[in-house]
């Protein structure tokens, strides 16, 4: 295991192995698992039974046997495990970790919003609330979401709340009108095509890789768009060597390392989501230590909730299908049979 020390944990005394070492003994003690978003800290990715992007993680959360799941993701994550594991215990390390993105659609927002749109099947992404989840069709991942908008029996279709998404499906599925809510990610939406236009001048040979989540204006700037496990798949099996991410600075800052025969490089400043940083080694420990920050749904919406997340696994892994192909980056260190 390849361990990455921060300034902060040499300021705190206490050495980073004696953590993980308590973290281990906790999650046996505990039967816990813990998994970690690709855009955490280094040293979170290195202590999870599972690293991965939404839809890795939501599969994964719904298939282990723990009794725990330390979610090191942000809230709406955890409360999608929680959604698919309604008698397992769901911690979130630290309650700060939120998704601005997911905050911009209330419930309200979304009546409202079907009240302009009527009979048009709701589609949301997974980066919402579980109350959001409840009042809409199907929920999707942004390695899913044409799959899923394509699946729908209806030639209008409502999209929330990514627009940098919203606008990516509407092109790849051009028969259907979306009508896409105006949500969006701060951190993607940092990245401007002037600053693709001052890295490709920088790297004239690299190949441009965007996430959907960035306006649309930056991944029309691209050579390949996808999602998180895509972008990683794409740089890890191309030929070329060098390659702009327009995506968060934690999936720039593994491929990094797991690919260092490659120049991989990203935009200024650091496209950074600060809330996917909250999570630490000591959050960890206290969290497993005391079941600290529990995530609950509210039974009133629980069963609708879920059944949205439910449906799109229907979707785009239908009863028999081999489909396992939903996530392509690094592997786990402990083996879980999915
Ligand atoms: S990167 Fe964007 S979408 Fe992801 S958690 Fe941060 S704000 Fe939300």
């Amino acid at each position: 295991m390849v361990l990455h020390i921060t300034l902060s944990d040499l300021k705190k005394g206490r050495d980073v192995q004696s953590l993980v070492q308590e973290i281990q003994e906790l999650k046996k003690e505990k039967n816990a698992v813990i998994i970690t978003h690709i855009y955490q800290r280094l040293e979170v990715q290195d202590i999870a039974d599972q690293v991965g992007d939404s839809l890795a993680l939501s599969r994964f959360a719904a298939k282990t046997d723990a009794d725990i799941i330390v979610f090191c993701g942000v809230h709406f994550m955890a409360e999608t495990a929680k959604l698919l594991n309604p008698k397992k215990t769901v911690l979130l390390p630290d309650l700060q970790s939120g998704c601005p993105m997911a905050d911009m659609i209330s419930i309200d927002d979304l009546r409202a919003f079907k009240a302009e749109h009527p009979g048009a099947p709701v589609v949301c992404y997974v980066n919402s609330s579980a109350a959001v989840k409840a009042e809409s069709d199907v929920c999707c991942t942004s390695t899913n979401a044409v799959q899923v908008v394509k699946s729908l029996d209806s030639k209008e279709v409502i999209f929330v709340p990514d627009k940098g998404l919203g606008v990516w499906v509407q092109e790849q599925v051009p028969g259907k009108k979306l009508h896409i809510y105006d949500g969006f990610c701060p951190t993607h939406y940092q990245i401007t095509p002037k600053d693709v236009f001052v890295m490709r001048e920088k790297y004239p040979d690299a190949v441009v890789v965007a996430h959907p989540e960035c306006d649309p204006e930056v991944w029309r700037l691209a050579d390949f768009v996808g999602s998180t496990s895509q972008i990683y798949k794409f740089v890890s099996n191309h030929e070329k060597q060098q390659f702009i991410i327009l995506s968060e600075q934690g999936l720039v800052a593994r491929m990094q390392r797991d690919m260092k025969h490659k120049t991989i490089v990203t935009t200024f400043p650091l496209p950074l989501c600060p809330n996917m940083k909250y999570h630490k080694l000591e959050s960890i420990i206290e969290a497993l230590k005391n079941n600290k920050n529990k995530i609950e749904v509210d039974e009133r919406i629980f069963n609708k909730a879920a059944s949205t997340i439910t449906r799109m696994f229907e979707v785009t892994e239908p009863k028999g299908s081999t489909n396992s192909n939903y996530w392509e980056g690094p592997k786990t260190q402990v083996k879980v049979d999915l």
